[in-house]
């Protein structure tokens, strides 16, 4: 059987702000301050759909669920991932292996990995260990060393047999 493999690559970023939830890889942590959006702002999720979309070369996640329509007022994120994801398997693609980096200067997310990868491995139906996560600071440089924004980059690998 011949199979089909190919790459995706997603990037979001989001501010951070008071008053808000912090919401990562669909898990709530702990912090005084959460991420600024129209749906839940989980700049992870978000980054992983569109690597996943790309990877398929369906449209991005700002087409298919734009932040202006109300449908999508505080969505939670991992509806989104599941809906573009089902879209993906209908092309007959699915996830290899997901890697991602979060890039926050505060709070300290290494804890949180574990259940991260848990909470993105039930959303697409993986297990714990095809998704890669590592958290990185920016030593204190740039809007996100000053504490101003979160970003997420996220690269998969997607197959289909032929
Ligand atoms: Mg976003």
């Amino acid at each position: 059987m011949n199979c089909e493999i190919r790459i995706g690559l997603g990037e979001d970023l989001h501010r951070l702000k008071e008053g808000r939830e912090l919401i990562l890889g669909g898990v709530k942590i702990p912090y005084e301050l959460g991420l600024d959006g129209h749906s839940d702002a989980d700049c992870v999720l978000h980054a992983l759909t569109d690597a996943l979309l790309g990877a398929a070369s369906l449209p991005d996640i700002g087409t298919l669920f734009p932040d202006d329509d109300p449908m999508y007022c505080g969505a939670d994120s991992k509806r989104l991932l599941e809906k573009a994801y089902g879209m993906v398997r209908e092309k007959g693609y699915r996830l290899v292996n997901a890697d991602l980096v979060i890039i926050a200067q505060k709070p300290k997310l290494k804890e949180f990995v574990p259940i991260m990868k848990e909470s993105i491995a039930s959303v697409l139906g993986a297990r714990d260990s095809d998704i890669g996560i590592k958290c990185k600071t920016q030593e204190g440089l740039g809007p996100i060393g000053e504490g101003l924004a979160i970003e997420c980059l996220a690269t998969v690998l997607i197959e289909r047999g032929n």
